[in-house]
């Protein structure tokens, strides 16, 4: 834990808390932050390139502070895939959906609270702006038990309620029909439903954004950054009715998205298969260690996204990533004891994972 000196004005609720972050090793193999492992392709960098430099010249100038030009592909996008009939009005844009999640907090006040374990910025995100999160406590499985919840949603009334997914790290998604559930539970509060769906293209279930029309009080955040293989852009955004979206306007910082950042969003959209050119590979792969686990006497659980969580060995989660990392692969020690969390990657680091898992167990 820092130190912190005397003459430092810190947040007394701030000075026990550790950055967030998981430790960037620079080893061969690393599965640990739910990457995309394909880099772009020649083509897409050109295009991108591209898109960059015709707007170098106007540096000189903030850039549209509302991103409506982006904001409207990512309409399209989410059209595209689920069959919604949105526009630039219920899309908000960020610097990575965790800015989006930021500024869900600092627009709504109220009761938090998510299913957990779960994505640990929710809390986080919440500590560090002086709320509260309360925690519901998922089943033995990891999976959520609605009838032992639902006193829990209401809590203590208006405010945000978080589900994750597909959710990490446990990989499970939740059907359509809970989420019904939870937000007719919810609205009868005040309270918004925040699906997370960073993980929503590697899914085999529908988006909740299907969801937004019949329930005003479900606001989804989806990203770049993971099956879109964008990861070092910073884009994420938010789909929901115009009225979240405009309270998002009221606690944005000025400009907060820059022209570059804006440019490389509409050019990635532009050429969207291609970039999610990988999605049935890495679901494929997602399979391959899945069976790999299993032949090694592992219990995986099952995943809707690009990572899974496994468990059945007999070191502490602690040893068996440090001997992983001995031999050159980097995995995740999500804080859950007995388990751990790799993200798949191509074949080749795929294999390697398994083989220094084989000599690590
Ligand atoms: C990776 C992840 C995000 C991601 O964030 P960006 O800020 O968009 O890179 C958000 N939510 C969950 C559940 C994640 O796993």
């Amino acid at each position: 834990m820092t130190q912190w000196p005397s003459w430092l004005p810190l947040r007394s609720d701030l000075a026990d808390l550790k950055p967030y972050g998981a430790p960037q090793i620079d080893v061969p193999v690393r599965l640990n932050t739910n990457e995309n492992p394909f880099p772009l392709s020649e083509v897409i960098q050109r295009e991108i390139a591209m898109a960059i430099t015709k707007n170098l010249e106007h540096l000189n100038r903030y850039p549209d502070r509302d991103a409506m030009e982006l904001r409207g592909a990512l309409a399209d996008f989410i059209n595209s895939q689920s069959e919604t009939s949105f526009t630039a009005s219920h899309i908000w844009a960020a610097n990575g959906s965790n800015e989006i999640l930021q500024s869900l907090m600092l627009a709504f006040a109220g009761d938090y609270c998510g299913f957990e374990p779960s994505y640990s910025m929710h809390p986080l995100i919440a500590k560090t702006l002086g709320r509260e999160f309360r925690v519901i406590q998922r089943s033995a499985n990891f999976t959520i038990d609605l009838n032992e919840s639902m006193n829990e949603i209401a809590g203590r009334g208006a405010g945000l309620i978080f589900v994750t997914s597909p959710n990490n790290p446990t990989g499970d998604s939740i059907s359509l029909d809970d989420l019904r559930t939870i937000a007719a539970e919810a609205r009868k509060v005040k309270k918004l439903v925040i699906v997370d769906e960073a993980y929503a293209e590697f899914s085999s279930r529908e988006s909740a954004v299907s969801l937004i029309d019949d329930f005003p009080n479900i606001a989804v955040v989806r990203t770049m950054s993971k099956a879109f293989a964008f990861a070092g852009t910073r884009l994420g955004y938010l789909v929901a009715q115009p009225e979240v979206i405009s309270s998002m306007l009221l606690v944005r910082l000025p400009y907060h998205l820059s022209s570059l950042t804006q440019a490389a969003g509409l050019a990635a959209l532009g050429m969207r298969s291609e970039f999610l050119s990988h999605v049935e590979e890495i679901k494929r792969e997602r399979t391959f260690v899945h069976e790999g686990l299993l032949a090694l006497g592992l219990h995986p659980l099952p995943s809707d996204a690009n990572f899974i969580l496994f468990s059945g060995f007999t070191h502490t989660s602690t040893e068996l990533w440090n001997s992983l990392v001995d031999r050159g692969v980097l995995i995740r020690d999500v804080g859950i004891a007995g388990y751990l969390r790799v993200t798949i990657g191509t074949h080749r680091e795929n294999q390697l994972f398994l083989e220094a898992l084989r000599a690590s167990l």
